[in-house]
């Protein structure tokens, strides 16, 4: 049996459409949802992931931009930025692509953003919300593995949970999602000893550790949902997973691919996030 596909680039593109009359309701009160993502340094991988998002953006009628910025400027200088984004209000969103340079504190200039524009869901008060379960805007990557399993049908409530990563923008959330739906979770990370022994018991398995090849088929429960959050990119160029795809199709219920599943299920969550952004500022709806 082999697992069936989650396609997060077809769910994506879904999410997409569903934002359309929304988008178009704020345009008859004459707003036009704004987007600005601001790269620091000149980071491949950051180019790639925020033109992606630009391109979302354009797709659906947001007007998205990116705002380069030197690796060498000084924290206050970002600073000084985003206190321009936070007080310009024809901006609803603002993101800062992450890896930031070395040297620069990711939680400090997060803190510099106004939460109600924070539509990466990095500030305090948007992870402290999570926390609470009344987020504003949940983390885009956690929320996207959230969508797929929801999308799939896969009963999250009295089913264990594993989830191997422990970091802010993907393991930490989705395991939040996932107590709130009532799973029994269990985190691994890089301390972890014996992990076969944690991932064989899962029904359901999100996987975010950033390693190429960390499961195989032989780690999996048989019919479990696997989420495979990780990117990495083998020798020969290629973008791989942190998953086995292979063996793991054999025994898995439900696997998603990389690239073409959580990638664009992050985008999309992206695009939401903005949307609600600028419905909050401007429709004054669920101000909470
Ligand atoms: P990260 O900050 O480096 O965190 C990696 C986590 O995995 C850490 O908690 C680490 O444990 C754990 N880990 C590392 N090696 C492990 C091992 N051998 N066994 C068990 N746990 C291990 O990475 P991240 O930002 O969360 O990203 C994780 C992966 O997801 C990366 O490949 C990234 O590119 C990808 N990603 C994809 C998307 C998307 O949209 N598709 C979005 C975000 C991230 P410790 O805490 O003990 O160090």
């Amino acid at each position: 049996m082999s697992a069936r596909t989650l396609d997060g680039k077809a769910l994506g593109q879904r999410v997409l459409q569903a934002l359309a009359p929304r988008i178009a309701r704020l345009s008859q009160q004459g707003i036009t949802v704004k987007l600005r993502v601001l790269r620091v340094g000149d980071d491949p991988a950051s180019k790639v992931y925020v033109g992606a998002k630009l391109r979302a953006c354009q797709a659906i009628g947001i007007d998205g931009g990116d705002i380069e910025l030197p690796a060498q400027i000084t924290p206050g200088a970002i600073f000084e930025q985003i206190s321009m984004l936070n007080r310009d209000r024809s901006v609803h969103g603002i993101l800062v692509q992450l890896p930031l340079p070395r040297g620069f504190d990711p939680h400090l200039i997060a803190m510099q953003l106004e939460p109600t524009k924070d539509v990466d869901g990095f500030h305090a008060v948007n992870l402290g919300r999570l926390l609470q379960g009344r987020a504003r805007f949940i983390p885009c990557t956690a929320a996207g593995v959230i969508r797929l399993l929801d999308d799939a049908g896969v009963e999250l409530r009295g089913q264990n949970a594993v989830v191997i990563g422990r970091s802010e923008i993907a393991g930490k959330p989705v395991a939040l999602l996932l107590t709130e739906r009532d799973a029994t979770v269990t985190v691994c990370h890089s301390k972890t000893r014996d992990l076969a022994a944690y991932t064989r018991n899962a029904d359901v398995l999100v996987v975010a550790a950033g390693r190429a090849g960390l499961i195989d088929g032989s780690m999996v429960k048989p019919g479990a949902a696997v989420i495979d959050v990780g990117v990495n990119r083998t020798d020969a160029g290629a973008l791989v997973g942190d998953v086995d795809q292979v063996s793991v199709a054999m025994r898995a219920g439900f696997l998603t691919p990389v690239p073409g599943g959580v990638g664009p299920m992050t985008v999309a969550m992206l695009m939401e996030n903005t949307v609600r952004a600028a419905e909050l500022q401007c429709l004054d709806e669920n101000v909470q």
